[in-house]
């Protein structure tokens, strides 16, 4: 959960309005409670003109002061909330509502939806759903959700719990009312002076407008004339609609809005950032596009400590928390982060935020570090608590903090480099020619030849090549230069050398000398 701990350009950060997500166990109610609330708060007239599922809304509330709120709701299809929730890094909830039947009560993709809000660790409160049905037992689903360690008010914790019925609509107003709450707790905050960022929710070809994308904006503003970009997509921002289908000069953070216009389809789920000019797309969209390949499909928390790459090579990877002061240095910082390409390993991470590194942020960073790889957190311009810095200490977590960007990087790199896993590798130390073979009995050969590169020493282990095609491996037992005994022949010069090979060497065959280094 961000807890802001800005320190300059205060002035720039406003409260955003949060984006929550309603997962549960299927027919649990998700899809009711969605339309309930769309249809209960967004103007009548303009509800009706929904025709086609808009995969997000926006819905205003009233606080406790009587103050109009937006709150953004996700409302996509039950299995894909599930997936944008465990898609890498993301967090493009801000609260998760988590629904369980009052009939039904705890089931297993209940459990799982547990699992994902916990490990994404997203603000949540429970709806206990079909209130209005006979014979539901409120009781008993509490008791199954602490069993399931969600510990609601009188159940050892303080998660909120709200019982309601999609159909009557009691509790509706009371779900809103804490939403809002629990987002006022989180201190959601937006800077609408950056450019957009955010995350794509739906993408599709549309065979008269072409390729659309919805996407949610999590920071910063998106204006008219610009480009957007994501997972080696870029489409330019023509016309902006919102979850309506209506036009907008103009969309700021927390806003699901629509862009029409896209080169390819963009992964749902991926970031998207926005650019000024069509170059900048081009070149973003290409690197997006290589990261995405490098990346396979395979989500970073099922990723292994170590793994055989492509190429049949190791990997590390590293689990990573970053932390800075503020949104803007905190992209910033993951950009170049992303950027970075550490031979044989990876960064996968975990979480970035804005805030003091605490001690959540430890027991995250230990519950997710593998074998003898752990894991790191850094931080940008932000201090560390007391207690995570001990339990830090006690569990191995390393935690740096910074206050220039690219030391972070820097420092990073060599990280990486101490950790990534060794290799063998054979290094060519002489290369020669034979010219000539003067004579061979049984496995010895007398030759004569040319040093290409390197050196020729008594004593080594070469290969022998012929038209570039390995037939052989041979020791050197004796060198002369100009006749005359030598322990070892340079490059330039010509030598002569009793070899032992069980294969007969020929003129033009060539000589190569490696040694086994560890890298
Ligand atoms: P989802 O799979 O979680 O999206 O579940 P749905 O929203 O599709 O609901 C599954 C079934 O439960 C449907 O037949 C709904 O009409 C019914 N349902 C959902 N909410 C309520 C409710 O509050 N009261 C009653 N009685 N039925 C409900």
């Amino acid at each position: 959960m961000p807890s802001a701990t800005v320190k300059t350009k205060t002035t720039s950060l406003v409260d955003r309005p949060p984006v929550v997500v309603v997962i549960g166990h299927v027919d649990h109610g998700k899809s009711t409670l969605l339309d309930y609330i769309r249809k209960t708060n967004v103007a009548g007239k303009e509800a009706g003109g929904i025709t086609q599922h808009t995969y997000a809304y926006e819905i205003f509330h009233k606080d406790e002061t009587g103050t109009e709120q937006k709150i953004t709701f996700l409302d996509t299809p039950g299995h894909e909330s599930f997936s944008l929730m465990r898609e890498r890094g993301a967090t493009i909830a801000d609260i998760a509502i988590l629904v369980v039947a009052g009939n039904d009560g705890v089931k297993k993709q209940t459990i799982e939806a547990i699992q994902i809000i916990k490990k994404r660790n997203i603000p949540c409160l429970v709806a206990i759903t079909k209130a209005d049905l006979q014979g539901i037992n409120v009781e008993k689903v509490k008791q199954q959700l602490a069993e399931n360690e969600v510990f609601v008010e009188g159940y050892g914790g303080d998660t909120p719990v709200i019982s309601l019925s999609s159909k009557t609509g009691a509790g509706g107003s009371e779900l809103l009312d804490m939403v809002l709450l629990i987002s006022q707790v989180a201190g959601l905050k937006g800077n609408p002076e950056e450019t957009a960022t955010g995350f794509i929710i739906e993408s599709h070809h549309d065979s008269q407008r072409g390729i659309s994308a919805t996407l949610v904006i999590k920071n910063g503003a998106l204006e008219k004339g610009s480009y957007a970009v994501s997972s080696g997509s870029f489409s330019p921002v023509r016309r902006i609609e919102n979850f309506l289908g209506k036009p907008l000069e103009m969309a700021l953070f927390s806003s699901p809005i629509r862009i029409m216009g896209w080169n390819n389809i963009p992964h749902i789920g991926a970031t998207f950032k926005i650019v000024s000019s069509k170059k900048e797309a081009e070149e973003e969209a290409r690197r997006t596009s290589l990261e995405n390949k490098k990346m396979g499909s395979k989500k970073p928390q099922e990723q292994t400590y170590e793994k055989e790459s492509g190429a049949g090579e190791k990997i590390t990877t590293i689990p990573l928390i970053i932390k800075a002061d503020m949104l803007g240095t905190l992209e910033a910082i993951s950009n170049d982060i992303e950027k970075m390409r550490p031979e044989r390993v990876q960064f996968n991470i975990l979480e970035k935020s804005v805030g003091a590194i605490s001690e959540s942020d430890i027991k995250r960073a230990a519950s997710n570090a593998k074998g003898n790889c752990g894991a790191i957190i850094v931080g940008f311009n932000i201090a560390i608590e007391e207690r995570a810095r001990t339990l830090a200490d006690r569990l191995g977590i390393v935690l740096k903090t910074f206050d220039i960007i690219y030391r972070l990087t820097e420092w990073l790199a060599k990280e990486a480099n101490a950790r990534k896993p060794k290799i063998q590798v054979n290094e060519l130390v002489g290369r020669a020619r034979i010219v000539r073979v003067f004579s061979s009995s049984k496995n010895k050969h007398v030759v004569g030849g040319k040093v290409l590169e390197g050196k020729l020493a008594t004593g080594k282990i070469f290969k022998l090549l012929r038209r570039e095609h390995e037939i052989d491996a041979g020791k050197i037992l004796e060198l002369q230069h100009k006749k005359e005994k030598a322990k070892d022949v340079e490059s330039g010069l010509e030598f002569g050398a009793l070899v032992e090979t069980k294969h007969d060497p020929a003129a033009g065959d060539i000589i190569e000398i490696f040694v086994v280094v560890e890298k």
